[in-house]
């Protein structure tokens, strides 16, 4: 479904993405664990499309550049940027417009609703506060049935009941057979769905776990993840934080 092929993004000369490569199929989610600055976000972008890189990924067989890939791809940055200009439902409209969508505004309405948005539809995007400017994004990114869904630290600025309210959307879709990718540098805010974790340090993926296998093993995810991502820390930082 998405398969990432010897991922290396270089910013001049820093590797923020060291020949990284994994597979996730369709209807697992997959978690992109690691600390601030690990390359997750980087990884994501070239995901998206957004950034050049060298490597291949490609989405439902098709090469992540193709319109075919693009139809089928969710984003969800980590910082939102809707349109200052538009109100919360225009851009609904403007993503229906852009995708040609039909028959999208049951649709439309439901995410608007389940992200609380509904009395705020007239409202402008500039007018909104950050976590409702996320929101605008996760109804933009869903409204198009994406096959492939990147989350980009997506529990970070969001209030509880939109945080439940997404777990219960990430459930669904993943009965649908989407695909779902999701950073983040807390492993406790994913642990009740994730299939797969990759855990990255220093732009590389440092460890790759299924969940049944650890389920299997009664191995401590947490303690890999530290013991993975503090072990180049100078003594004095490890000694203040212990
Ligand atoms: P994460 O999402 O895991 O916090 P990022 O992918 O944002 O990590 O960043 C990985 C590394 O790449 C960091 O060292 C960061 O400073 C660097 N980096 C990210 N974006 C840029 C950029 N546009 N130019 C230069 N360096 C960058």
């Amino acid at each position: 479904m998405l398969n990432v092929s010897h991922l290396t993004k270089k910013y001049n000369r820093f590797k923020a993405n060291d020949n990284i490569s994994f597979i996730v199929n369709e209807g697992e989610i997959a978690v992109l664990a690691g600390p601030n600055g690990a390359g997750k976000s980087t990884a994501i972008k070239c995901i998206a499309g957004l950034l050049r890189f060298d490597g291949e990924i490609e989405i439902c067989g098709f090469n992540n550049k193709s319109l075919e890939a693009k139809r089928v791809l969710g984003y969800i940055p980590e910082i939102p940027a809707p349109f200052e200009l538009l109100t919360v439902w225009e851009h609904m409209e403007f993503i229906a417009r852009a995708y040609r969508l039909e028959n999208w505004k049951e649709r439309a309405e439901e995410l608007v609703r389940r992200m609380e948005l509904t009395d705020k539809k007239d409202k402008l995007g500039k007018e909104l506060s950050k976590g409702m400017q996320q929101k605008i994004s996760i109804c933009c990114a869903l409204l198009i049935e994406p096959k492939l869904v990147l989350f980009d630290e997506p529990f970070v600025g969001l209030d509880p009941h939109a945080i439940k309210e997404l777990k219960a959307m990430l459930f669904e879709m993943k009965e649908k057979g989407v695909t779902i990718i999701i950073s983040t540098h807390m492993l406790d805010s994913v642990e009740e769905f994730w299939d797969k974790v990759f855990i990255m340090m220093d732009g590389r993926i440092e460890a790759e776990r299924e969940r049944k296998a650890v389920e299997k093993s009664g191995e401590n995810l947490e303690e890999l993840f530290f013991s993975i991502t503090e072990k180049n820390r100078p003594e004095k930082e490890q000694e203040a934080s212990s």
